[in-house]
């Protein structure tokens, strides 16, 4: 086990975590390689460490109060330990009274998306978490950051990356942290094909599988609409396996080849956007990712790593829990974790520091990127090179 007297601050999070009963979310055992690295993630700096002691927590405000913020992010806001929710943006009055009931939020701190700017006056606020249909993304980070306030963006970032450029600059202008809502680059399975896939724990990687697809009943129909979700399932489900490939090897792909999947409702539900698309990623030194993604059939959430001598692989993959992982040497026996609680108090980390957050807004800008070279592979049949792709990685920070 990885000692954490050479980690003080990790050390007392840890042990401030056992006293308040959370360290059973601690407890497993790496199927290869050893110590659980993933402990080491737990790595308050000074300033939050001092905000757990005197009960400090930074505010959030939720804009747009749909399915993602009612089901998992408000709830993750009651575990948070560096923020909490402090306020609301929404159209609908009669959700603004349900939830300023539920959750205690004063009614200062309410607005509706033409009152959204006067948010720059309100000290209560210091991140605002965009959680709209991915087209009204840019609109929303480019207020916040108007308003100079930190922000979180829900994936994808945009629809276009030059709308992710524009985004990027006006959070630079404002000079304020801005984070893409990527959960599972905080989930520790995820933080193992990490590790175990960066070390090369089981030799060099030569071929990835990443399957993330589900059968749509058009509850969110903003999804199949081109101009609100900026494409079909390869934007919404397909960028969990661009991202997966891309940190359990370490590298960005060099080109993409793609190919829609047949669409069984040309004329209805999926006349703008892709039914499905197989794709795969092609690495500089031969390895390759075969990837698949859909809104017409519920696929298998896997994410899997082959080399010479064996396997890593997530099988369920990219849920918000219930993930399971193994390689060819054994479960990893790793629980899983309250992914959007440990994403946000890690961005309020990178707040109260100053430090960088490891999903920043240029890695959202690589991953439409890179989606936009599949889409282009689709509808060209033609290799298209991915090497002009911002070069950002999520490196492990295992030893
Ligand atoms: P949703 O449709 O349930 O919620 C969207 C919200 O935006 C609603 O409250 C709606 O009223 C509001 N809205 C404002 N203007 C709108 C308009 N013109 N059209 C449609 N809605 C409008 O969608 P969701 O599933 O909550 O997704 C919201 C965002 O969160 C998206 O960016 C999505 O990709 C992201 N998301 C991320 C995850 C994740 O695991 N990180 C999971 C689900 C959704």
């Amino acid at each position: 086990m990885q000692s954490f007297d050479a980690h003080p601050a990790s050390r007392r999070e840890f042990m401030r975590m056992l006293s308040l009963g959370l360290g059973a979310t601690l407890v497993g055992t790496s199927a290869v390689g050893g110590p659980l690295s993933w402990l080491e993630e737990i790595s308050y700096g000074p300033a939050s460490l001092e905000a757990l002691q005197t009960g400090r927590r930074l505010g959030v405000a939720l804009v747009g109060l749909g399915k993602y913020s009612t089901g998992q992010l408000a709830p993750a806001l009651q575990q948070t330990k560096l923020c909490k929710l402090a306020g609301i943006v929404t159209g609908t009055p009669s959700k603004a009274a349900q939830w300023q009931q539920r959750y205690q939020v004063p009614a200062k701190n309410v607005y509706d998306y033409k009152t959204f700017d006067r948010i720059v006056d309100n000290p209560d606020i210091d991140i605002i978490y965009i959680v709209l249909p991915v087209g009204m993304h840019a609109e929303y980070v480019e207020r916040a950051a108007r308003a100079g306030k930190h922000v979180i963006c829900e994936k994808p970032m945009a629809p276009t990356a030059a709308e992710c450029q524009r985004m990027i600059a006006a959070m630079q202008k404002a000079g304020k942290k801005f984070s893409i809502g990527y959960r599972l680059h905080f989930e520790p399975h995820h933080q193992e094909m990490m590790r175990l896939g960066q070390k090369q724990t089981l030799g060099p990687i030569k071929r990835l599988v990443a399957d993330n697809g589900f059968r749509f009943n058009n509850d969110t129909p903003w999804r199949v609409d081109k101009e609100l979700a900026g494409g079909g399932p390869l934007m919404d489900m397909g960028i969990y396996c661009v991202q997966g490939v891309v940190y359990t090897k370490g590298q960005l792909p060099t080109s993409v080849t793609a190919k829609l999947a047949p669409n069984p409702d040309p004329k209805g539900l999926f006349k703008e956007v892709e039914a499905g698309i197989n794709w795969q990623m092609q690495f500089a030194d031969g390895s390759v990712a075969d990837c698949r993604t859909s809104y017409a059939e519920n696929l298998n959430s896997r994410l899997r790593a082959e080399t010479d001598k064996g396997f890593l692989e997530l099988q369920p993959a990219f849920g918000y829990g219930g993930i399971e992982g193994r390689t060819s040497q054994g479960a990893m026996n790793i629980q899983n974790v309250p992914q959007q609680a440990r994403q946000m108090d890690d961005f309020a980390d990178c707040i109260l520091n100053n430090k960088p957050t490891r999903v920043p807004g240029e890695m959202g800008l690589r991953d439409v990127q890179i989606l936009q070279a599949i889409y282009r592979a689709a509808a060209t049949g033609q290799k298209i090179s991915t090497k002009d792709v911002v070069a950002v990685l999520d490196k492990t920070n295992s030893r």
